[in-house]
Order: C-alpha cells, then structure tokens, then sequence
C-alpha cells in the first residue's frame, strides 16, 4: 500500500499497521463458516441472562459468530453452548470491567476465538492482564477500534465498530467500545458501559451511525447515566433491551432511565425480568421473544382485571389474551410471539373465533400454533 509522500513518516507507519490490521480483519472474514448457516437467512441476537454484566451472541445467517462481553461469571460458556456455539470468530471487549470479562477466559479456553477486538485503554488490573496472555499465548488476532467507524463484516452483517473516543483516564464506562450491527434495514446499537462524554463523541463524530436504530441496548445496565434524552432522540429505537442482575447492588435499572423510556413510548425488556432476550431479523421485520414466559408482562402493565381465583381451571381461562383486546405487549408475552406478529394479530381485527387466524395476511403457521393455546375471543 502507498502513502502520499505528504504524510509524515510516523503517520505513514501508523496507517502502514492500521492497513495489517485491516488486511487481517478482512482475511478472517474470508474464512470458511465457523458452524452451521442459518436456512432461514436470519441474523440472531441474543442478550444473554448472565446476572449483572453484559454478553450478547451475534449469529449471521451464514452461521459467523461474535460475542460482545463474557458476563460477570463463566456461567456463560453453559449459556452459549444452550445456544448451540460451538466457536466463536469474533469475541469483543467493550471495556476493562470484570462484569463484562468474568467469563472471558473460560469461553476463550472453550471456544477459541480468532479476533479479539478490545480497547488498548489505560484501565488495567492483573486479571485484565491475566486476560490478555491468555489472548497471546492462544494465538488469538488481537486488533483494536480506530479513530474512524471500523466495518467488520460477519458474513452478510456487518459489525460498525464506532470512532473511539479519547482515552479517559478516570471513567472506564467512558472507554466502552460502540458496535453498530446493521443488517439489511434492521439495526441494533450496543455501546457497553458509555457515559455522556463518549455518547457525546459519538453524536458528534458519526452522527449517523446512532441515528434510526432498531434495537437499542441501554447503556451501563439502565444506569442513570447511561442513557439521556438527547441519545434516544438520535437512536429513536423501535425496541430498548438491557441487561443486568436481579435486586442488584446499584439499583439498576435507575427510576430516572425507565420513566424516560416511558415519555418516549420505547418498550423495554430486561433480562432480570424476561431471561435472555432472543432478536431475529431476516433484515426486513424483526421479532423478539424471551426466556423467561410470562415475566416481562410485569413491566408491561398487563391489566390486573382477572379475579385472583384457586380453581386451576379459572385461572387456567383468565389466563387467555383476548384476540379482540390484547395490547401488543400483550400479545409479545407469548412465547414466540414478538412484535410483527402481535402487529399483524391485531390487524386482523376484528375475530368471531379463534379460528379466524387462519385468515390473518402474513401470519405463518407455526405463529398460529404458538398463539392458539394462549388466546381466546370473548
Ligand atoms: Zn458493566
């Protein structure tokens, strides 16, 4: 590769090894599928229930793999073999804090990784060292994000790996890597722990890369300062996720954070409550459905109108969403069940019998079948 002779020779070196990394990155791409393609042709992402930490699965349809986050603990290499992992091509770091790498040594040693995309941040503690020897001694391709958006193509998804911010010397949170997932029309923003200053950057620097995205995980586990009202402006996402611990020590997800989301009409869903939240997209419409049945209805307001009642039998009855009535969160409570069909559900109104899914436009049978145990009309 040729420089112009204008660029200083420090800056011709730097590019010259910003180029390898490049190179590198790219010929990994170029590698065979690490497990088996999707048939479907669907992008799954998958908020894993790791407790107070992150760890989210990235799966192309081509059946490429990355990890953002290792969790607080190695629960879960458990959780990604549940999922069928069985290697891993792209395994990132958002940030030196161990609730994003407790499990990290345990899934390098399992699934071994060939990229290991991480900050070179100042942040360092002897277990953040202990990670990357490990990283060395494995042979793992170790690169870093760059000054400008870094695409990482995972099969047909590509991975936008956003500027890095400056290096804040006091705020780990604020050295997080930012990931853009775009996938045909659907999007998804993860920005680890990110407070304002690097939200800021972003806005500033890539203004389109944290505009119109369709999921959007709240930064630093719904903390207060993790999200912001100027940042939901721009992200305007479809659907919020986050993850984080039941009854945890930090009071996430802060009041502030929810009642925000709940001005801007964003629903939530939260891995204390629903599990591990699954995304599929075919880069057209989405769905999500979670792990936990039921649980997230709790944040959704689901009228308390049922009678509580012992007889099983009513309360097997009052159980059932009516197909004329039930709010789209409603609907998304059903296992299966997430958004595009709730949506369609509810433009088949209105129904005689529950029958009259058949006739719904757009709705598969294997939809129909989730719903027909759970709904009834009244
Ligand atoms: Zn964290």
């Amino acid at each position: 590769m040729k420089f112009p002779s204008i660029v200083p020779p420090s800056m011709r070196k730097a590019a010259l090894a910003l180029a390898i990394v490049v190179a590198a990155a790219t010929s990994f791409l170029a590698q065979p599928a690490s497990c088996a393609p999707r048939p479907s042709g669907e992008l799954m992402v998958d908020v894993l229930d790791v407790g107070q930490g992150d760890s989210i699965l990235i799966r192309s349809p081509e059946g490429k793999t990355a990890l953002i986050d290792a969790g607080p603990s190695k629960n879960v290499v458990s959780l990604l073999r549940q999922k069928g992992v069985t290697s891993i091509d792209l395994l990132v770091l958002t940030h030196h804090h161990s609730d994003h790498y407790g499990g990290m040594a345990e899934v390098i040693r399992a699934f071994k990784p060939r990229v290991f995309l991480a900050t070179n941040s100042s942040h360092t503690t002897s277990s953040y060292l202990k990670l990357l020897q490990l990283v060395r001694d494995e042979g793992i391709k170790a690169i870093g994000p760059t000054e400008a958006v870094r695409k990482i193509g995972l099969g047909s998804v590509v991975l936008n790996v956003l500027p890095q911010p400056p290096d804040n010397t006091k705020e780990e949170n604020d050295n997080s890597i930012g990931i853009r997932i775009d996938y045909g029309n659907f999007s998804a923003l993860m920005t680890g722990d990110s407070e304002s200053r690097s939200r800021s950057y972003w806005l500033r620097t890539c203004p389109n890369m944290v505009r119109d995205c369709t999921i959007l995980k709240l930064a630093h586990h719904g903390s207060r300062n993790g999200t912001d009202a100027k940042w939901l402006d721009s992200v305007r996402p479809e659907q919020a996720v986050v993850s984080l611990g039941a009854g945890n020590d930090y009071g996430h997800p802060h009041p502030e954070t929810l009642s925000l989301l709940d001005r801007k009409r964003i629903p939530l869903l939260r891995t204390d409550l629903a599990g591990t939240i699954s995304i599929v997209s075919d880069g057209k419409t989405w769905d999500v459905t979670t792990s936990k049945r039921g649980r997230s209805a709790e944040l959704t307001a689901r009228p308390k109108a049922h009678p509580s009642t012992h007889d099983p039998k009513v309360a097997a009855v009052s159980r059932l969403l009516d197909l004329n009535t039930a709010t789209e969160q409603q609907l998304m409570t059903i296992p299966g069940i997430g958004p595009t069909s709730a949506r369609k559900v509810i433009a088949g109104r209105p129904y005689d019998s529950v029958d009259d899914l058949h006739k719904v436009r757009g709705l598969g049978a294997a939809r129909i079948a989730e719903l027909e145990p759970n709904v009834t009309v009244r």
